[in-house]
């Protein structure tokens, strides 16, 4: 079998072929941790790792090392620490911000089913290797220091804007770029740039919090601290934990220009080297209900809400759906058909072991991550364990697996299902109990009413030659 991935690069789907097999090396830009993920957010999350899941197949567990960043340095923080911690010292306030949203993002990825990268690397621990490449690009005279800024020089690199295959006049208008009169082109991006210092430091002093921005010791000789651009984060992180060219490089579609055009021109210019990745997959966007999701819109859906109404996996599978490079359409029909699926295939694997793989899911997921198609390889699983093929059901829940689903017991999903309705578990069962006594006495008259009153509930009986089950109703 033979793993192809579309390469946005070269706008090719091509036979991967990692640069070293026993070590095979994935980076995937991680969040601004400012505030609640959104669902947008979780689809990279999702994506990357079942691409993660399936290259550890492929190459073995130990054989894959994937990073993911966290930026924890940015403006859009410093801007959320003054406003709700307004008292306090910025750093002790940004700091106060990163830590509870990098939780609520871990506990949030956590529950959608998603492994751990091998590593996380934040920003701010990493600043001595930006300095070092910034250092290096200042010597090789890809950049330049002006005015306390350092700006990476474009017209040094002549195929910059491969990447997102832009012409400069067309960047120029995309990029919004900042016009400042340091620059020598309007196309140079910021590397590294001051930061605000308040005179009179200590906040017992004045009686104020101190608002000055986070600093470190500037590179190139800059005697004013400052702190770095967001671009050279990525290249520098990639570059500690994955070495100078390394094999995927992922993240949304949004991210192509600037963010990863930049990333390349890094570290290419750093490192002296033809590609910084060598394939640059990104995800498609997601849109709420046919429309742009947006604060303003009030259509922001963020993970955190989504879990409080529906399982991780219903949220998970649902984007599983739709290709990755694909837009998605988020609804919440989606979603209630995705549950209603996995009640059925939880009600199919329930005491099931797993078993053999199924070679159709694996080939879909081969060619270029086709998740929509691998889904139908198990919908077919299903129709077969629905008729009693209990190696399908094994099937099943092996191959669901490789997907990051069917991950749970099907008595936690139960709870789970529960956990997002208000019916009460206890009563169901007794209410479950009268009617087997009352159609054991042949009351059918009785037996009738109870299911009635279960279904205004909200559950839905099922009669097996085993038994009767039942299932929350959407
Ligand atoms: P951000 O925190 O905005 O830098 O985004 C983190 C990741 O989420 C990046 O890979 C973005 O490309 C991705 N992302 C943000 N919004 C969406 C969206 N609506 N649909 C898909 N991916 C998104
Ligand atoms: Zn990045």
């Amino acid at each position: 079998m033979d793993l192809k991935l579309y390469d946005t690069l070269t706008r090719e789907k091509r036979v991967f072929r990692p640069l070293d097999p026993s070590n095979v090396r994935m980076y995937v830009c991680g969040p601004t941790v400012y505030d609640f993920a959104h669902i947008g957010n979780a689809r990279p999350v999702i994506v990357f790792d079942v691409l993660f899941r399936f290259l550890r197949h492929v190459y073995g567990a130990d054989h894959v090392t994937y990073v993911r960043n966290i930026t924890d340095v940015d403006d859009k923080i410093n801007a959320r620490a003054a406003e709700e911690f307004p008292t306090l010292p910025l750093n002790e306030a940004i700091r106060k911000v990163t830590e509870k949203t990098d939780r609520q993002f871990h506990d949030d990825v956590a529950a959608l089913g998603c492994l751990p990268p091998t590593h996380e690397p934040r920003a701010t621990e990493h600043i001595t290797e930006m300095r070092v490449l910034i250092d290096r690009l200042v010597k090789s005279g890809n950049a330049y220091v002006a005015e306390d800024n350092v700006l990476f020089s474009v017209a040094s690199m002549p195929d910059y804007g491969r990447l997102s295959r832009r012409s400069l006049d067309e960047m120029i208008a995309g990029a919004r770029v900042e016009v400042a009169p340091y620059k020598r082109d309007p196309m140079d991006f910021v590397l590294w740039k001051p930061s605000k210092q308040e005179a009179g430091s200590a906040a017992g002093a004045t009686g104020k919090a101190n608002k000055s921005e986070p600093a470190w010791p500037s590179p190139a000789g800059i005697k004013t601290p400052g702190r770095p651009g967001w671009h050279i984060e990525c290249s520098a992180m990639s570059w500690k934990f994955l070495g100078e060219t390394f094999d995927i490089h992922g993240g949304g579609i949004d991210l192509v220009f600037p963010h990863h055009e930049n990333e390349i021109a890094q570290s290419r210019c750093a490192f002296h080297t033809p590609v910084m990745a060598n394939y640059w997959m990104h995800n498609g966007f997601l849109q709420v209900e046919g429309e742009k999701m947006a604060k303003s819109a009030g259509n922001f859906v963020t993970i955190r809400e989504l879990l409080k109404d529906w399982p991780g996996e219903a949220v998970r599978l649902t984007m599983l759906q739709t290709h990755y490079r694909q837009p998605i359409n988020w609804t919440v029909a989606g979603l209630r058909e995705a549950q209603t699926t996995l009640d059925h295939w939880y009600a199919l694997t329930g005491g099931a072991a797993p078993g053999l793989l199924c070679a159709d899911t694996i080939d879909a997921l081969a060619d270029d991550l086709n998740t929509p198609r691998a889904l139908v390889a198990l919908h077919e699983l299903r129709g077969e364990a629905a008729k009693g093929a209990k190696p399908a059901a094994a099937s099943l829940k092996a191959s669901a697996g490789l997907l990051g689903l069917l991950q749970s017991t099907s008595e936690q999903w139960q709870a789970c299902r529960l956990a997002s309705t208000d019916i009460d578990e206890r009563k169901v069962v007794g209410l479950i109990e009268a009617r087997n006594a009352a159609r054991k006495s042949r009351d059918f008259k009785e037996s009738d009413r109870i299911r009635d009153e279960l279904a205004k509930m909200g559950v839905v009986l099922k009669d097996t030659k085993d038994g009767t089950t039942w299932e929350v109703a959407r």
